[in-house]
């Protein structure tokens, strides 16, 4: 591989107390590119996130941002980087408006007035519905709804990677298909997408690259299309 990624895990293992979340996981994602990570409950997928993210510290391992050592950067500065991630549960702040909600998400950039004001019109021509709700409070929202406003608010730091996790979780099929087609949009516009994903289907079709985790360790990888139809994934992940 010539290019240097946008994003690059070496050799990351993730701890919590005595138990290993992640071991050795090395994974990249380039510039413009949908990378899904999928595998079972517990398998270690939002651990990963969290450790990309900074939210927690691995106990071993490097990470680069475009060639750059992410390791003394807190949460903050990566989000100034270009990281956002899209939290599984969304976290929306239930009392707080739409508006405020999706304004929190451009606290790194909050000196620029007209480029949040020009981030908030983007989150809006995305996500229509955000806009007619922009004064109703987060936590009245239908699930879908949350989770365009978890998205939104991510998309409001204007990253160059977008971490998401779990976008379908517990949403009826016309508004997951909703969700993954604003997926296409953003990449189309390319940002870059890691994507945790119950939904093994979906996440494979929409992914050019796909990396599965078992039990804190990625047991295959490759591009996505094979991953669709690689027996051993078909009678984990696929179902029958
Ligand atoms: P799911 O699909 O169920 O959300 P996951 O693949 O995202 O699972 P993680 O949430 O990363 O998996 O969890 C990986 C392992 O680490 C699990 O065994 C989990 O119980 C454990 N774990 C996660 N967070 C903590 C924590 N804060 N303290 C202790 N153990 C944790």
């Amino acid at each position: 591989m010539g290019e240097t990624p946008l994003l690059q895990l070496n050799h990351l293992s993730v701890q919590y107390g005595g138990i290993q979340a992640l071991h050795d996981v090395s994974l990249h994602v380039a510039s413009g590119e949908i990378v899904t990570l999928i595998g079972a409950n517990g398998a270690g997928k939002t651990s990963c996130l969290r450790a990309i993210s900074g939210l927690i510290a691995p106990a071993q391992g490097s990470m680069q941002w475009m060639g750059q050592d992410l390791r003394n950067r807190d949460a903050a500065q990566r989000v100034r980087l270009g990281l956002a991630h899209s939290p599984e549960g969304r976290m929306v702040l239930a009392q707080q408006s739409v508006e405020d909600n999706l304004k929190l998400g451009s606290f790194v950039h909050r000196a620029d007035k007209v480029g949040c004001q020009q981030s908030l019109d983007e989150v809006f021509q995305l996500f229509p519905r955000l806009r007619e709700r922009r004064a109703q409070s987060a936590g009245t929202l239908s699930g879908g709804e949350q989770q365009m406003l978890a998205m939104g608010r991510a998309l409001m730091a204007r990253p160059k990677l977008l971490l998401l996790d779990e976008p379908s979780l517990g949403l009826a099929p016309l508004v997951v298909a909703e969700i993954f087609d604003r997926m296409r949009g953003m990449n189309a516009q390319g940002m870059a997408l890691l994507l945790v994903e119950q939904n093994a289907q979906l996440a494979l079709r929409l992914a050019q690259r796909a990396y599965v985790l078992e039990s804190g360790r990625i047991v295959l990888e490759g591009k996505a299309q094979e991953l669709l139809h690689d027996s051993r994934v078909k009678a984990a992940y696929l179902g029958a």
